[in-house]
């Protein structure tokens, strides 16, 4: 083959590998699928490898779009196969899915953690998709045991327009008591809800025997005025409840004469004067009902519900939504985590607040630097299936990195400093670029004849020349003091590149999920805040505030992931 046919040939699979990743063709991979597909080329592979950067770097400094169009034109069947990868991580089709409306129903108890962008983005993708209804409901009527929060509220609106999925509608629970009261009264003279005045034992007992307590066959007008009774305040907690009468000997116990309302005397934190109170299954199978929503996406450990609920849309003549069951996510990197949990460990003061990088809340990863669209690639990738999946988070960051590499800022930061004195040295600028592909210009670091570099990169013995990155080669001296001279200016890959940064630079202090990395940093990074930029060799970062105290400046980062 020609050379000029087989740069034709690497360019095809560079542009197949540049539009299955992002716009970013790697070297290895184009090797691999080339020679895979070519076996004939394996004489000549030394040959290829040689052009291959090259044709990458061509590649790579095209749009995705631009690259799609090229690979249509020379290799229609590799556009192809990417795109059916990509189908492979769309979301299984939902059935009956004209006027679609999902909602996502939250207990406001603390602000969204992975947990809940899951069903935040998989409702809102499906709605996306089939151009339905998204509705945010909070589902907040338990004032007492799984308290909400008030700063919560907001906090999920907002994250949620972060995430991308925006709510059509919002509505909260704890603001139409009187339409759950008004379907316990219905359902009282329907004779499907009774008052039962038993201790939780007692029920108990009645409930394993299968056997009706003595309240089941009470007269409807009895029960209504016991209901009221309960309303107006003349039990104490515990003392009634009201309950479904559904199958005392149904085979599953849990859905034997379930509660649907009960007594509780904690204010609610919006400040309601109510006293009684429906519990979650009768108030969302209410809510799912009159909001119309069609499709629900639900854990499959809650199963029971919907067989407690299907009893109530019976008796109201509803018809039940089409329900998906999912299996539990786990998360390697944090283990089993619960809201109330973590509120705790606020309140202890084991955490800096909701958004402490060691958190797996949403606002923790956006104040670390992650983008929204990550975090639904991450969250669609993992699909609807029934099955439980455990996964480490490395996975959330190859889909974040995807994303923020093509535009981070790079920058030298420099941990655990140590000064190093440099003989021979005249004050230079060392112009390293901002972005090592895309041209967005350079950095302008001045440096006399000091600078610091990390002790960790201390793995050097006099005599030895080493290159400090984008300025020039240095001979160590000594090592204590650290000492070094001037050793020319020629690149050779045999030199061991070790990152600096002026002694005058930025005191910068990184806040990471393990704990805090003090250091020194280039004074760019100062007009870089809110903006996520790569540290290099360290990891990628998002600046997060500039402190300024006298003639001191502090740099507040937070860690994304390397
Ligand atoms: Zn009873």
């Amino acid at each position: 083959m020609d050379p000029e046919a087989i740069r034709r040939l690497v360019k095809i699979y560079a542009l197949y590998n540049a539009s299955r990743y992002d716009g970013k063709a790697d070297k290895g991979a184009v090797m691999s699928k080339l020679v895979g597909e070519h076996p004939e080329l394996r004489p000549v592979a030394k040959d290829i490898s040689n052009i291959v950067p090259n044709v990458i770097d061509e590649v790579n400094s095209l749009t995705l779009q631009e690259q799609t169009k090229l690979l249509e034109n020379c290799a229609p069947e590799l556009l192809e196969q990417v795109t059916l990868e990509r189908g492979k991580k769309r979301l299984p089709e939902l059935p009956n899915h004209e006027h679609i409306v999902m909602r996502f129903a939250p207990n406001p108890n603390g602000p969204p953690t992975l947990g809940s962008a899951r069903g935040i983005i998989i409702n809102s993708e499906y709605v996306q998709k089939y151009n339905g209804t998204f509705i945010l409901r909070f589902d907040d009527t338990d004032p007492q045991t799984k308290r909400p929060m008030l700063e919560a509220y907001d906090s999920y609106i907002e994250d949620c327009e972060w995430l991308g999925a925006t709510p059509d509608l919002v509505v909260i629970a704890s603001d139409r008591m009187a339409i759950y009261y008004s379907y316990a009264e219905k359902l009282i003279k329907l004779g499907a809800a009774y008052v039962c005045t038993c201790t939780q034992e007692e029920f108990k007992r009645y409930k394993e025997t299968m056997a009706p307590c003595p309240d089941r066959d009470r007269a409807r007008e009895a029960n209504l005025q016991l209901w009221r009774e309960m309303l107006d305040g003349l039990f104490r907690e515990k003392e009634a409840v009201l309950r479904i009468k559904t199958d005392i000997k149904h085979k599953n116990p849990a859905l034997r004469d379930w509660i649907c309302f009960r007594i509780i005397y904690t204010q609610h934190p919006r400040g309601l004067e109510c006293l009684v109170w429906p519990m979650l299954d009768f108030e969302s199978a209410i809510e799912d009902h009159l909001l119309n929503v069609t499709h629900i996406l639900r854990g499959k450990d809650l199963h029971d519900s919907e067989g407690r609920q299907r009893f109530l849309y019976d008796y109201l003549g509803w018809q039940y939504p089409l329900t998906i069951h999912w299996g539990r996510i786990s998360i390697h990197e944090f283990g089993k985590f619960s809201t109330s949990e973590i509120k705790r460990a606020i309140e202890k003061g084991l955490y800096r607040g909701w958004d402490d990088p060691k958190l797996p809340t949403i606002c923790a990863l956006r104040r670390r630097g992650f983008h929204p669209e990550a975090i639904r690639s991450f969250m669609v990738g993992l699909g609807v299936s029934e099955s439980d999946i455990s996964i480490s988070l490395e996975n959330l960051y190859a889909e974040n990195r995807k994303i923020i590499d093509l535009s981070a800022h790079r920058y030298f930061f420099v941990k655990e400093p140590m000064r190093m004195r440099i003989i021979g040295a005249t004050p230079t600028t060392a112009r390293p670029p901002l972005h090592p592909s895309s041209n967005v210009g350079f950095r302008e670091i001045h440096v006399g004849s000091e600078v610091f570099i990390s002790s960790a990169d201390i793995k050097f013995a006099p005599g030895d020349v080493i290159r400090l990155k984008d300025l020039y080669n240095v001979k160590i001296v000594s090592l204590e003091p650290l000492i070094a001279e001037r050793a020319g200016d020629e690149r050779t890959k045999q030199l061991k590149i070790v990152h600096w940064v002026p002694t005058n630079g930025l005191y910068v202090e990184v806040l990471t999920p393990e704990g805090v990395d003090g250091g020194i940093g280039e004074h760019g990074i100062a007009s870089e805040v809110n903006n996520v930029v790569q540290f290099e060799r360290y990891g990628f970062v998002r600046i997060d505030d500039v402190v300024k105290r006298e003639d001191e400046t502090k740099i507040i980062a937070y860690f994304a992931h390397k």
